[in-house]
């Protein structure tokens, strides 16, 4: 008998790899089914759904020796989705599926007992790979259709059961393929307007320069000032994503199954806020499954680390490099790739470990206060350019004017934004120490106020060039080619020597 095969794919991180699914079959001996390729704890459960499934949907239950192979042995495969592929190679194997067609498609799906093909993570990463082996067609499952579909260049067949993908394969019923899924929303920052904010105008100011030039941020404040209300509302003052963000921000929610069945393309910026407990992988990626972290999911959007000194230290140095290289490195089975590293981290503390709403209801001895602070370590510390102190608003501003709202905020960062382009940088936050001498010179006033701040602030040269970078982001909002006195002196002015 021949052997048949299936193309599918396996996620490694956040890649494709391809993986040939062979079936050989042999009616001459005994009925039995080997499955090799697979880690052991995952192929008895895979043999059984194929079995089950096979079963259920189709008339070809093959009686007799079946052995199939998941090659190549090297790629590390994981999770359900080789069901369908070890299905369709079993029966094409068994000749009941013609082995061209098979050939010159992609599978993907889990199956159920009753042969249902059911949607798994990666789809749009698997049909990418699909069009990349140059297959003229992709199967999956009516739910992730839509995202697959994204990719475009290959037809997306959407198979609800077994016997669809089978009646497809030989002909007996046409399918007509998916159209590109309307887009997924990640989270409320749409819903949530920065006209819920009331007071805290500094604050705001520091959220709209974090917004246009890209820089981190650090609000220091006791609980229930709005430290989260603000970072909450970041992404919606973000420019819209432009379709490649969009597609890259698609791709990370994918892999790790964060985009909901029926849905596509992520339109929205993403919004991540780990709680403190997490570890250094789930922050910033890794571990056995080499799953994007936290700092990968936030990727063109916001990271939000609220309550940053309950943080775990390891976290917090994992996260260092990343910061100071500006690109992440992404562990894969065969080496690590690096990516840029384009989240926006907006980090929150409260001043003291107790947490009062003020100073005269601190519990804190001066050794824990200072235990505290220490947490955030200085190198964190200097990669936040703009800083800013929160405190508790006077009940008339709360009853006063409703603010200004996201929209308003979002069109002056959208200008800033633009400058920046047409000075062909992509964010000041990232410009280097030379093209910050030449795109944010200072005039003579200026210059003196940052030499005295030099002194009197005792700012590193590194200190200097981030207060030279948000400067300029001040000058873009105001719309000025140069930087003044007064931008630099406003930039200087969110610069945290500590948290105290
Ligand atoms: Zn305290």
């Amino acid at each position: 008998m021949p052997i048949a095969v299936a193309n599918t794919v396996a996620i490694e991180g956040i890649d494709a790899v391809p993986v040939e699914v062979e079936a050989h079959f042999d009616r001459a001996t005994e009925s039995s089914f080997r499955l090799v390729g697979l880690p052991d704890t995952a192929v008895r459960e895979a043999r059984d759904r194929v079995r089950s499934g096979i079963r259920s949907a189709t008339p070809f239950y093959p009686t007799g020796h079946a052995v199939v192979n998941l090659a190549p042995n090297t790629v590390r495969k994981v999770g359900p989705s080789f069901d369908l592929a070890i299905a369709l190679a079993l029966i094409a194997a068994a000749g009941h599926v013609p082995p061209g067609p098979l050939r010159r498609v992609a599978v993907y799906g889990e199956l159920g007992l009753d042969g249902r093909v059911r949607p798994v993570r990666g789809a749009i990463v698997a049909a990418e790979s699909a069009r990349r082996l140059e297959l003229a067609a992709f199967l999956c499952a009516p739910e992730s259709a839509g995202e697959a579909a994204l990719v475009g260049g290959l037809a997306v067949i959407p198979c609800a059961t077994l016997a669809d993908a089978l009646a497809y394969l030989d002909g007996s019923r046409t399918i007509e393929p998916a159209a590109p899924a309307s887009a997924a929303l990640l989270n409320t920052a749409r819903t949530s307007d920065l006209a819920d904010v009331r007071g805290q105008p500094l604050a705001r100011r520091a959220l709209e320069i974090a917004a246009a030039g890209g820089h981190h941020m650090l609000m220091v404040g006791p609980p229930g000032v709005g430290k989260t209300m603000l970072a909450r509302r970041l992404p919606g003052i973000l420019p819209p994503l432009a379709a490649g963000e969009a597609l890259e921000v698609t791709r990370l929610h994918s892999v790790v199954g964060l985009i909901d069945a029926g849905h596509g393309l992520v339109t929205s910026r993403p919004f991540r806020a780990p709680h403190h407990g997490a570890s250094a992988a789930a922050l910033i990626g890794g571990g056995p499954a080499l799953r994007p972290g936290e700092l990968s999911l936030a990727t063109h959007g916001v990271l939000f680390l609220d309550e940053l000194p309950e943080f775990r230290r390891d976290a917090l140095e994992a996260l260092r490099a990343p910061l100071e290289d500006g690109v992440l490195r992404i562990a894969r089975a065969r080496g690590s790739v690096t990516y840029p590293c384009t989240a926006a981290i907006i980090a929150a503390t409260n001043p003291c470990p107790c947490g009062a709403p003020d100073l005269s209801g601190c519990s804190c001895t001066p050794e824990r206060v200072a235990a505290y602070r220490r947490r955030i370590s200085g190198p964190l510390l200097d990669r936040m350019d703009v800083g800013v102190r929160l405190a508790r608003p006077a009940a008339e501003v709360l009853r006063g004017d409703r603010p200004e709202g996201s929209a308003v905020v979002a069109d002056r960062v959208a200008a800033a934004v633009e400058r920046q382009t047409a000075r062909g940088v992509v964010r000041n936050a990232r410009l280097d120490p030379s093209a910050i001498r030449h795109v944010a010179r200072l005039d003579d006033a200026g210059e003196g106020v940052l030499r005295r701040a030099i002194e009197g602030m005792r700012l590193s040269p590194r200190g200097v060039d981030r207060s030279l970078r948000v400067a300029r982001t001040i000058a873009d909002l105001a719309g000025d080619e140069r930087v003044t006195v007064d931008h630099i002196g406003e930039a200087l002015s969110f610069r945290l020597g500590s948290v105290a």
